[in-house]
């Protein structure tokens, strides 16, 4: 799967086309309407005791599911640090758990991402790769598309020797519909800079992450 890198998305150019349609947001008690039309749709009594306050939890819920859209990874990881005591080895983050929701079904992704980076002066606080990871996967997504922004903003803002990012899920519009293929793992990686030019490196990247090579 490394033979056919993705291409890093620039980080900026995703929040500004989000930015663009917040204009047309709709009201807090519109989109507890529209959960009403849905749960009539399929076939319920909204009115009843059970579903009475499902509508309030399930746009609370959404609020959860994509506040990505509120944070701009860039400015997460603009905080960097620049005394790494001439440190220039691989740093890496692996199992970062995630849990996105695909664009096409709006049901749940659920997997790990592994990152790494190859610093050129710059590191970054671990902790910020792991949220960068979370600011993409709380958006609708295609995994594609997420395993690229997470390098992407990684190679902006850090501007490393490299950057590897590999993300492994579970697609429940593949496992709860559709196909019902439990178990399949879907694994999309993105290769930047010195691990898209290094085999060497990205062997050493795939054996820390746990990957036969
Ligand atoms: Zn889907």
């Amino acid at each position: 799967m490394t033979r056919n890198p993705l291409t890093p998305v620039a980080a900026n150019a995703s929040t500004q086309a989000l930015r663009s349609t917040a204009g047309h947001r709709p009201s807090r008690s519109e989109a507890e309407e529209a959960v009403r039309v849905l749960l009539r749709w399929a076939g319920e009594d909204t009115s009843r005791e059970g579903l009475r306050d499902t509508p309030k939890r399930v746009v609370k819920a959404y609020e959860e599911f994509f506040r990505g859209y509120d944070q701009d990874p860039v400015e997460l990881l603009s905080r960097t640090f620049e005394e790494v005591d001439g440190y220039d080895e691989m740093v890496l983050l692996r199992d970062i758990d995630f849990e996105s929701h695909c664009e096409h079904h709006m049901v749940p992704i659920i997997g790990k991402a592994h990152v790494a980076y190859l610093p050129d002066r710059r590191v970054v606080g671990i902790s910020k790769l792991a949220r960068v990871v979370d600011a993409y996967a709380k958006r609708l997504q295609i995994q594609e598309r997420l395993t690229a922004q997470i390098a992407g903003a990684i190679d902006e803002v850090l501007k490393p020797r490299g950057v590897a990012v590999m993300v492994s899920s579970q697609h429940h519009c593949m496992t709860t519909r559709g196909v019902h293929k439990h178990g399949t793992q879907m694994v999309t990686s993105c290769m930047v800079g010195a691990f898209r030019d290094d085999p060497q490196l990205r062997r050493e990247f795939q054996m820390m992450i746990g990957m036969p090579v």
